[in-house]
């Protein structure tokens, strides 16, 4: 899969791309970034890449002449994948969003600065706009490095385990069961013995209970929408009496 970001930070993407799994993503054509200064495009002298918002107000807002030239330039007119925006205002990004985007060979996304980008970028460049939380950053790079984690760990053959992603969090509708590793008793706390016991069946029960019990206990709204048995409903129900 082929990532082009458009920033005018670049140098914050390759210290996180170069480490760990997007590294080895990287090395092994899982995942192909490529990170695009948009103040290369712009013309003037001095590259100016901002301007004051017409209407007066505070801060500047992003000129659309060179974020225009600067996608249109390396994805052609019309670009030739979609491009998303980062933004607050768009569409609240999630496990779902993550997995949908990563069923495309080709994505591009466009970092914001200062106020945002000039509307008629959003209006006529944009295909999508995403948020990663109701609050605001000084940029769109760490988001951009948000989406592009989270779908690149789903690219088939990313991960070790091949199951790996659809056992975390949020990818079966549920939060994941707690870990335990090494030593099995630190400072006299103990790994519960059930994981101790070499019994894949009662492992993989006491997982799923302490998923459910997670989730009803952090992220109830979850589990309106999660793929649960009608004996799970009720155990939900009897933790819900015994609450009470
Ligand atoms: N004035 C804008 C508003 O109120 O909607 C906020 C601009 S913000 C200071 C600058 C840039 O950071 C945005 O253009 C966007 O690219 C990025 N950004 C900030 N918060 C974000 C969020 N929650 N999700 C995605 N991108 C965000």
């Amino acid at each position: 899969m082929r990532f082009d970001v458009f920033t005018l930070f670049p140098e914050v993407f390759y210290p996180y791309l170069d480490l760990s799994i997007l590294a080895r993503a990287r090395q092994r054509g899982l995942a192909e970034v490529h990170v695009h200064n948009i103040r290369d495009w712009a013309t003037d002298k001095h590259h100016v890449v901002d301007d004051e918002p017409y209407g007066g107000g505070g801060g500047m807002v992003m000129k659309p002449e060179p974020i225009f030239a600067a996608v249109e330039g390396v994805l052609g007119r019309p670009p030739a994948a979609p491009v998303i925006l980062l933004t607050p205002q768009g569409r609240p990004f999630s496990h779902a969003v993550a997995a949908e985007l990563a069923q495309y060979p080709h994505l591009a996304l466009l970092c914001g600065r200062y106020e945002g980008v000039d509307e008629r970028v959003r209006q006529h460049l944009v295909s999508d706009e995403i948020s990663i939380g109701d609050y605001v950053l000084t940029g769109g790079e760490l988001a951009a490095l948000v989406v592009l984690d989270a779908v690149v760990r789903l690219l088939p053959g990313v991960l070790g385990d091949p199951d790996a992603p659809h056992k975390d969090s949020h990818a079966m509708g549920l939060l994941e069961y707690p870990h335990y590793t090494r030593p099995a008793v630190f400072r006299g706390w103990e790994v519960p013995a059930v994981l101790r016991s070499g019994d894949h069946g009662r492992i993989a029960r006491w997982r799923r209970e302490q998923a459910l019990r997670r989730t009803w206990e952090r992220r109830p709204d979850l589990l309106a929408r999660a793929d649960l048995t009608a004996e799970e409903r009720a155990l939900i129900a009897r933790w819900e009496a015994e609450a009470r």
